[in-house]
Order: structure tokens, then C-alpha cells, then sequence
């Protein structure tokens, strides 16, 4: 194997040369969506980037030979709660939302992961866990709980290197009088009639939220693998969570070996959260206009580690650069991957180091190189590219001059008070997809390709 891959392992907080447990089946696990709403943008950064580190395994060790798990939590109370304020059922609810997840995560170029476990599917296998859990002495039930007793893991909070009085005191933790030690997090609750729930030996109830991705990457993954990952939101409580839980069980055994969480995208300097209000949809971004392949590209622009923000002139550079490029290696077939490429993918999925390759690449005119080494990165695909078909969507020069006129016309008439005459002049170019922007340094404009009329450049006045 002459690819070495090295990867940042939150756990030792070192990069380190990725050596799998066994090569002929390289393991590795992603916390997925709780489904019950849209995914917001900040939702596809992981997904985007464990999708580019799952096609680097599989070009390393064989595509036959990596088994990528990421799992729907389909049981939570946020779920409940959109259920009770829309009248659906809850399967409904989790069915649709599922369905979207997929169709928009594949609209960003992402492939499906080896398997998609329903937490709803598995409970079973987390009640076997959690009485197993209560057997060694790590858990213990209480008025129809059943909590994990942190203090009988002296390891707990070593991932993200707090020590468990700063957890109380960083964390909200709910107190409760059944709770041995605040820290003890929720393995089992018990339901009502109209909450979703299960037979168990602690009563009808359903999991708290870790147990559920320690139970299936056990039984998909087995005791110990390669690759964990998520974003850093979820080293604590929930990794955390999930190391005391499967660690405990499995005292023998290492869960997973590589911790891998990518930092958050952000609006104005906050993480993009639901909570927080400040998010869009990938769905809302695709509508519109926005190619799926130019979201991916921009988040691939930053590394992993690092936060992002998302910006519309960010999209707009993508979009054409892209075009460029699509329009360089229409009808050429692959050919070398660049080297240079596939080693910074390999330097801790140094994604904009390859971003950096590929513009080399483009800058030689070298379009069978160009195309080999951006299909690493899941880019210039085939499956990406309905969004660009380029006699339709490329403004010849001829136009491009012509919406200049109008804009410089557009300012003349706002600089002689004409507002009227400068309306018209946006409007009418936005009837045929052209989409002005005022901004600090004067306007520039972009393509609606959402707009039926586009490429219809003689429509131009
Ligand atoms: P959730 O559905 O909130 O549990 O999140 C699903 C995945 O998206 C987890 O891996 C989160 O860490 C990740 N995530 C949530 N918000 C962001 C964000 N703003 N930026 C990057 N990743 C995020
Ligand atoms: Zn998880």
C-alpha cells in the first residue's frame, strides 16, 4: 500500500498514521440526523467531509473493503413534539424527513454509507446493552429510568479533557432526585401513552440518547474499529457518552480507535443551529439555484478543523470556477490523478490543499488530470453535473457586456435620483435570471439558474 493516511485523532490530539485494525474491512462510524426537519447546512459539513474521508479509504484499501455506518436517530423528543404540534404520526414524520436527508445529501455529491441503522430498529440491542450495563456495575435503575453511573468509569471525560466537576460546571445538567452523582446521563425513560415506546425490564419506556450509536456500531461495526467522527458539538456529552457506555461493556475491547470531528459552520460568527434560529436549509439553498456541487465545493474549501462561514460570494467564485472547469473536461475522459492531490487528501483530508492542486491542474490546461484528481474529492462527477449544461448556462461575452451597460446605466440613474428607471432596469434583467447584488464594493450580479428564461440571452433588451 503506498498511500499513507494520517489523520487528527481528537483523543490524543495528535495527527497520527492511520494503521486499520484490519485492512480487508476498515470500519468506521458517523453520527447522523435526528430526523425531523429539514437539514440545515451546517448538517452537510460532516456529511461532506466523512463522505470525502469514506471515498479516500476506499480508493486506499478497495472500495469492497470499507464499511461506513451512519445511523438516523428516528426516537428523540424533538420528534414528539413536531408530531404533537402537526397532528402526524411519528413515522410519518421520521419517513419524510429521512427521505429529504437523502435526496439533499445526494444533491451535494455525497454517497450512502454502507448502512443507515434506524435507531427505532435496534432497540432490542440497546435493552441488552443497558442490562448489561447494570450487571458490571455501571448503571443502575431508578423510578423507571435507568441512568449511567459515571462515577464507575475513572476514564469519563478524557476525550474532550474535562475533568467531571468543569463538566458540571459547563454543562447544563438536569438535576434529578433519582440521580446518584448530577453527571449520571439517561440510558432508559420511562414513556407515557403518547410517547413512543417499548417493553423493557425497567417498564414500557424508550433509550436516552447515547445508547443508541454505542448498541449499533457494536452490532454493525463490532467491539472495536477504526474511525469514529462527528461534528465537535457532539464530543460532549455525546461521545463522551458513548465511549464510558461501550468501554464499560466491553472492557477488553477499544470502541474506536480514531475520533474525528469537524468544526462547525458558521453564520456571522455563531454555529449555524436550529436552536440558535440562524440556519438555512441545504434544501432552501438548492432552490434556490444554488448547485448542489458548488455547496460542496465551498465546503471542501476549508479544512475540516477549521470553522467556515458560508457566503453567497464564496458560492458565486465556486460557480465559476466550476463552470470553467466543466466546461474544460466536457467529453474528456479521466486520466492521471495527480499525486500531489491524493497526498494532501491523505494529510488529514487536507481538502483545500487539493482544491489548490486542482487549480494548478485547470492553470496547465491539463483536463484529463484535472478530472481524474477532482473525482477524488467526489467533484466534476457525472452524478454533480445536470446543474451545468453549458450551452445553455455559459453567457456568451457579448451578453456579459451588455448587463455591464445596464448596470453602469442602473447607477447613473440612482445617482440622478431616477429610481424608477434603476427598478426597471433590475427588474427586467431579473426576468431573465439575472440577479443583481449591491454590495461595499459596488454591484455584481449572478445567474438564477433556477429561471426558465435563462440562456435566453436575445430576451435581453
Ligand atoms: P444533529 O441532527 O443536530 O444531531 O446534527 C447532525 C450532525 O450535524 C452532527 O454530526 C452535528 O455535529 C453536525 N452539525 C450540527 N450543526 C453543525 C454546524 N453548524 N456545522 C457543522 N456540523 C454541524
Ligand atoms: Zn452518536
Amino acid at each position: 500500500m503506498s498511500t499513507q493516511i494520517k489523520l487528527h485523532n481528537t483523543r490524543t490530539r495528535r495527527k497520527e498514521a492511520f494503521a486499520p485494525i484490519d485492512p480487508g474491512n476498515v470500519r468506521m462510524y458517523v453520527c447522523g440526523p435526528t430526523v425531523y426537519d429539514r437539514a440545515h447546512l451546517g448538517n452537510a459539513r460532516p456529511v461532506i467531509v466523512f463522505d470525502v474521508l469514506y471515498r479516500l479509504l476506499r480508493h486506499v484499501y478497495g472500495a469492497d473493503h470499507v464499511n461506513y455506518v451512519r445511523n438516523f436517530t428516528d426516537v428523540d423528543d424533538k420528534i414528539n413534539a413536531r408530531a404533537a404540534e402537526t397532528g402526524r404520526s411519528i413515522r410519518e414524520i421520521t419517513d419524510e424527513t429521512t427521505g429529504w436527508y437523502l435526496q439533499d445529501m445526494a444533491a451535494v455529491g455525497a454517497l450512502e454509507p454502507d448502512a443507515m441503522p434506524r435507531a427505532t430498529e435496534w432497540v432490542p440491542a440497546m435493552v441488552a446493552l443497558i442490562e448489561r450495563l447494570i450487571e458490571m456495575g455501571h448503571a443502575y435503575a431508578a423510578e423507571g429510568h435507568v441512568l449511567f453511573a459515571v462515577d464507575s468509569y475513572a476514564k469519563y471525560g478524557a476525550l474532550s479533557g474535562r475533568s467531571v466537576d468543569d463538566m458540571i460546571a459547563g454543562a447544563r445538567v438536569e438535576v434529578a432526585p433519582y440521580k446518584r452523582n448530577p453527571m449520571d446521563f439517561v440510558l432508559w425513560k420511562p414513556s407515557d401513552d403518547t410517547q413512543p415506546g417499548w417493553e423493557s425490564p425497567w417498564g414500557r419506556g424508550r433509550p436516552g440518547w447515547h445508547i443508541e450509536c454505542s448498541a449499533m456500531a457494536h452490532e454493525l461495526l463490532g467491539e472495536s474499529f477504526d474511525i469514529h467522527g462527528g461534528g465537535n458539538d457532539l464530543m460532549f456529552p455525546h461521545h463522551e457518552n458513548e465511549i464510558a457506555q461501550s468501554c464499560c461493556a466491553y472492557p477488553n475491547a477499544e470502541f474506536a480507535r480514531v475520533w474525528m470531528h469537524n468544526e462547525m459552520l458558521q453564520v456571522e460568527g455563531k454555529k449555524m443551529s436550529k436552536s440558535l434560529g440562524n440556519f438555512f436549509t441545504v434544501r432552501d439553498l438548492l432552490d434556490q439555484g444554488v448547485p448542489g456541487e458548488v455547496i460542496r465545493f465551498v465546503m471542501l474549501s476549508t479544512h475540516y478543523r477549521k470553522p467556515m462561514d458560508w457566503t453567497a460570494e464564496k458560492a458565486r467564485q465556486a460557480e465559476d470556477t466550476l463552470r470553467k472547469w466543466r466546461a474544460m473536461t466536457d467529453g474528456v475522459d479521466p486520466g492521471d490523478m495527480s499525486g500531489a492531490a491524493l497526498e494532501a487528501l491523505a494529510d488529514d483530508v487536507n481538502t483545500a490543499g487539493v482544491i489548490a492542486e486542482l487549480h494548478r491542474l485547470a492553470g496547465k490546461e491539463d483536463a484529463a488530470g484535472l478530472k481524474a484528481t477532482a473525482g477524488l474529492i467526489g467533484l466534476l462527477t457525472d452524478a454533480l453535473g445536470e446543474w451545468c449544461s453549458l450551452e445553455a448556462d455559459v453567457p456568451t461575452k457579448e451578453f456579459q457586456e451588455k448587463v455591464e451597460a445596464y448596470v453602469t446605466a442602473r447607477l447613473a440613474a440612482k445617482s440622478e435620483r431616477d429610481f424608477q428607471r434603476a427598478d426597471e432596469i433590475r427588474d427586467h434583467l431579473a426576468s431573465i435570471g439575472v440577479m443583481l447584488s449591491d454590495g461595499p464594493q459596488g454591484t455584481t450580479w449572478h445567474l438564477d439558474h433556477t429561471n426558465p428564461n435563462l440562456g435566453n440571452w436575445e430576451a435581453l433588451k
